[in-house]
């Protein structure tokens, strides 16, 4: 079924998708009056529609009824990501938003070797692929993607999370298994590093403010492997597969 996130509320009970939706709806798919669709508000409610009108610039869908969006996990997932080389952020987020990720937290650690200049733009563009991605799989919540922060400004972040998990690549006593042990929490972040590894002042930082650390298996997965993978494994440890 065809799924739009939208930003307005229902009037008269009517919602009308503008600009590129429009465009999308009505040219791409050619959906005509009396198909179905799904509207999302991006905040975990859905509105299943049957098409009323379609215009060049709005497709106006009548309200059939509402309810909480299926498809979001049990927890609620933060992922902070050291920035990586070159494009690879793209892939992470399309595949973290896949996953259920519900907003990712690029920063710059010691190691990056990407600088982060321009990062704005590379910002915009991501945010574009995480809505590409949520309307592609179905979520019922638009995960969001901040702005890039420091080091010290993800730590902070990631320990505010009931489960707060530091995947550090040199962590030989803890697997995430023994971690997750006693259970998930209801939220949870997920840290990853960048392709050369936490600094040794970073891994202090992160157990000073509570995070966990733990290891992700005898592998060096690359950082683009490394949080797709902890993802999944955290989505089946809280019952979401
Ligand atoms: N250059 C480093 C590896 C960095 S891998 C080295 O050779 O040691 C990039 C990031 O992926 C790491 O900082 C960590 O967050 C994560 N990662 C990769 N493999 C991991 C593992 N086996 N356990 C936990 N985290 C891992």
């Amino acid at each position: 079924m065809p799924r739009f996130f939208i930003s307005e509320q229902p009037e008269n009970g009517l919602l009308t998708l503008h600009g590129e939706d429009a465009h999308h709806a009505g040219r791409v798919l050619r959906l005509r009056p009396g198909e179905a669709v799904t509207l999302c508000d991006g905040a975990g409610t859905d509105y299943d529609c049957v098409i009323e009108t379609v215009e060049k610039e709005a497709v106006a869908c009548r309200v059939q009824c509402s309810h909480p969006a299926e498809t979001e996990p049990r927890q609620r997932f933060t992922l902070c990501m050291a920035l990586p080389k070159g494009d690879k952020m793209d892939f992470i987020v399309q595949k973290a938003v896949e996953l259920g990720v519900h907003e990712i937290i690029p920063y710059v650690s010691k190691n990056c070797v990407s600088r982060p200049d321009k990062t704005e733009k590379k910002v915009d563009r991501w945010r574009r692929i995480a809505l590409e991605a949520a309307k592609q799989c179905g979520r019922g919540c638009l995960p969001q993607v901040e702005a890039v922060v420091t080091v010290e400004q993800a730590v902070e972040r990631a320990a505010q999370c009931e489960t707060a998990l530091f995947f550090y690549e040199n962590e030989r006593e803890t697997g995430l298994h023994d971690a997750l042990s006693g259970g998930v929490g209801e939220t949870v972040s997920l840290m990853i590093g960048p392709e050369g590894g936490f600094a040794p002042e970073e891994v202090e930082m992160a157990a000073q403010a509570g995070l966990r650390s733990v290891s992700l298996g005898t592998r060096i997965l690359r950082c683009e492997t490394a949080p797709i993978a902890a993802l999944a494994a955290v989505l089946y440890a809280g019952g979401n597969m």
